[in-house]
């Protein structure tokens, strides 16, 4: 299943995820079993630190690199023109490939600028870099992550090319409608980060209720869920049965009741982080 972009590249709705997956075997191991089990998108990020093993991983797996949509993303201490070229040239060569997919400003007001007032200015010099670098072919897609409208705003009116997608946090515990609805006024995809809510949601009693009526796991319906409100969805696993069951997410559809029951579990687990608070 795939999501069209406004890049006009495609997006497979389902995105291996790999914050907090260590760098060497593991993340080599779980990104290589991930892609011989059917997913075709890889989510890292350069702060994740594990780029090369992330990049070894998908040569090991034998798949086609024009077969894998690749995402990484811009670190909090790079938002300049020169700072986002060099970051950019950092992860292709860690990650040992000629092009990204998807290339993302990871936070919009990444403290430091947050404390002098500059980060509009950042994000719109970082974001210079990246269209220059969609058109020398280096990224096919430009995209942001955790921005609220309001930091939305302030890209779009220098951007000239808009982003093609937002990834935030995204679970039935924090849904985050303003952003998603303000993301899809503007043809931006919304990607779900945590979809699990980093695990903290899988314990919830009325998602294990409508989980046993499918006979899917808590993982698997709010994986679902996910796909059903039309985002891309990320989970991370470093399990190999996890990561398989994470992706057998395609052959069973949740009624309207029970989407309207998982869209009342707000607050059952982790939420969103606050963008303008973060301390990095
Ligand atoms: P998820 O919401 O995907 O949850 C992952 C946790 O749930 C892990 O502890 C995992 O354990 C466990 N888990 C996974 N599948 C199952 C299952 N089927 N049954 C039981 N437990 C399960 O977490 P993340 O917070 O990592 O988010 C996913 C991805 O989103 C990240 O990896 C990253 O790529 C992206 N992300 C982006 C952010 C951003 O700022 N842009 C911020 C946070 C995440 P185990 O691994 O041990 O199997």
């Amino acid at each position: 299943m795939k999501i069209k972009l406004n890049s006009g590249y495609e997006i497979p709705a389902v995105g291996f995820g790999t914050w907090q997956t260590p760098d060497g075997e593991i993340a080599r191991e779980s990104v290589r079993i991930a892609l011989v089990n059917g997913y075709r998108h890889i989510d890292t990020a350069a702060v994740y630190k594990n780029e090369k093993s992330v990049g070894e991983g998908i040569k090991a797996s034998g798949i086609a690199r024009d077969e894998i949509f690749l995402t990484t993303k811009l670190w909090n201490d790079k938002h300049s023109y020169e700072g986002a070229k060099e970051a950019i040239q950092t992860s292709l060569e860690k990650l040992d490939v000629d092009y990204l997919d998807l290339y993302l400003i990871h936070w919009p007001a990444p403290k430091a600028l947050r404390d002098n007032n500059t980060w509009e200015q950042g994000n719109a010099e970082a974001w210079r870099a990246m269209e220059e670098a969609v058109e020398s072919g280096l990224i096919r897609s430009i995209g942001v992550s955790n921005f609220m409208p309001h930091h939305l705003e302030s890209l779009l009116k220098t951007a000239k090319i808009k982003p093609a997608v937002n990834q935030i946090y995204l679970s039935p515990s924090d849904q985050q409608r303003d952003v998603v609805a303000f993301n899809h006024k503007h043809g931006i995809v919304s990607e779900a980060y945590s979809p699990l809510g980093t695990g903290t949601i899988l314990s919830d009693e009325k998602l294990n209720e409508i989980a046993l009526k499918y006979g899917k796991s808590a993982a698997q319906v709010a994986i679902r869920w996910s796909l059903q409100k039309g985002f891309v969805v990320l989970p991370k696993s470093v399990t190999p049965h996890r990561i398989v069951e994470n992706f057998d997410v395609f052959d069973f559809e949740i009624n309207e009741d029970d989407m309207a029951l998982i869209d009342t579990l707000e607050s059952i687990g982790k939420t969103a982080p606050n963008p303008d608070e973060t301390t990095y």
